[in-house]
């Protein structure tokens, strides 16, 4: 009672003190201040914007409001299953959002997440992403500030980089770490050949016998881990020590000769090593952190936040590879960045070829705004990405920069986007991965 006479006493009623529930704060006609000009919002629309400029299949989602001036951009690209994913967005959330105010991105996300009961796919995990980055624009664009700044503001001036270099061979491969090097990359990942040596190989038997089709790739794990100490010495005697080197093992291999491998790496002192055991195989972290020491990033085909909980908490990697579309969103993705700055785990965002110039918008406003960034994956975007995604980041001496507009920064062409429309099927290829006796491996 004390505190209510107070406050009554400052002229700050609570409690019944003002009619109608209105803020002490809002005006006569119960506008806040930070609500003058921002008239209440509904969503009209929710619809998938698919392009294919690059034979790489990406989906945009755009939140169109009752205000013609104002809509969101979000990044929903599953190249995989690109069709679903525009079906996701178009058949299901459109009229799932219609009529919801824009403003409550939390809410939104809660209720769609569930809205299918069963959940947690990739393909309604990215439509959801699509929706949720859209939201965020949208509220960047309707507070007149860049995503970054709602996050917290920057906590670095640019996001750090590690670009990809490759080659037929090991000197390749050090050649092209060199290149990068004066373009003033700091970080870069170095593989021989495709991943685990796929496009090295000679002619596997069972291809020879007929066995599965004539596209699919071939790890020859024997090749592969024999060779990836060899690289790292080379590259390290050629380049020294300014460069730092990662490298993504992508689950190719058993967990045992992964672990073996990373113990050989150790004296190269890698940045990081990715993905060193596919998802079904959590459970040979723990054998790895009592034999070696190297960072480990991890964590790109977690489906669900909740995937990471565990561990992180325990200290089982390093570096948090979350594929922000495919778990649903910058609101999920931002849980798991503030919660690895309890565990000094940092963020390594995902950012192939496969995420849409509005994605790799969306990785750069969380990099610039938590503090546990660690380091983000370059993209150099085409002049054809360019001008279907005005406004897009871009790379200058290893740093990534983002626009500074309002929102994530990212516009579309429409027109121009739909003149590259997704193909009618998917090139398996990629995914496709045997052992010299046909035996299907994981990628
Ligand atoms: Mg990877």
């Amino acid at each position: 009672m004390k505190r209510r006479n107070l406050l009554r006493g400052l002229g700050l009623g609570i409690a019944g003190g003002l009619a109608g529930g209105q803020s002490v704060l809002a005006n006569e006609n119960g506008e806040k201040p930070w609500n003058r000009g921002m008239a209440p919002l509904k969503i009209t629309k929710v619809k998938a914007i698919p392009t294919c400029p690059h034979g790489i299949e990406l989906i945009v989602v755009k939140v169109e409001t009752n205000d013609p001036d104002i809509y969101g951009l979000g990044c929903a690209t599953f190249r995989q299953r690109a069709h679903a994913v525009v079906a996701a967005v178009n058949e299901y959330l459109d009229d799932f959002c219609r009529g919801k105010d824009p403003d409550n991105i939390e809410d939104i996300w809660q209720t769609s997440y569930v809205s299918s009961y069963w959940r947690n796919g990739p393909v309604l995990n990215n439509a959801l992403s699509g929706l949720d980055q859209a939201l965020w624009d949208i509220k960047g664009k309707r507070a007149g500030m860049p995503v970054y700044q709602l996050l917290g503001g920057k906590t670095r001036f640019a996001v750090d980089c590690y670009t990809h270099a490759s080659g037929k061979s090991i000197e390749e491969v050090a050649d092209n770490v060199s290149k990068f090097m004066e373009q003033g990359y700091r970080h870069v990942r170095i593989q021989l050949g495709g991943y685990g040596s796929a496009s090295l190989s000679e002619s596997p038997d069972f291809k020879n016998a007929g066995f599965g089709t004539q596209e699919d790739n071939y790890l020859d794990s024997h090749f592969y881990l024999n060779n990836v100490p060899k690289m790292f010495e080379a590259v390290r005697k050629q380049c020294g020590e300014k460069v730092a080197l990662l490298h993504d093992i992508h689950e190719r291999v058993k967990p045992l000769e992964a672990i073996n491998m990373i113990k050989k790496l150790e004296e190269f002192r890698p940045f990081f090593i990715e993905d060193p055991f596919s998802p079904e195989n959590m459970e040979y972290f723990e054998l790895l952190r009592q034999h070696t020491t190297v960072p480990i990033a991890m964590g790109e085909l977690f489906n669900n936040i909740n995937e990471f909980k565990e561990p992180m908490v325990r200290r089982l990697f390093d570096y948090i590879r979350i594929h922000i579309s495919q778990i649903g969103g910058i609101t999920p993705a931002m849980k798991v960045a503030r919660l690895g700055e309890w565990f000094n785990v940092l963020t390594a965002w995902h950012g192939p070829g496969d995420v849409s110039p509005v994605g790799h918008a969306a990785n750069a406003h969380i990099d610039l705004a938590v503090w546990n960034f660690g380091i983000q994956e370059a993209v150099n975007f085409s002049e054809t990405l360019q001008e279907i995604f005005p406004g897009s980041p871009t790379m200058k001496n290893g740093f990534m920069h983002i626009s500074e507009a309002p929102g994530l920064g990212v516009e579309i062409n429409e027109k121009l986007a739909l003149k590259y429309p997704l193909p009618d099927k998917f090139n398996y290829n990629w995914t496709q991965l045997r052992k010299n006796d046909g035996t299907p491996v994981r990628p």
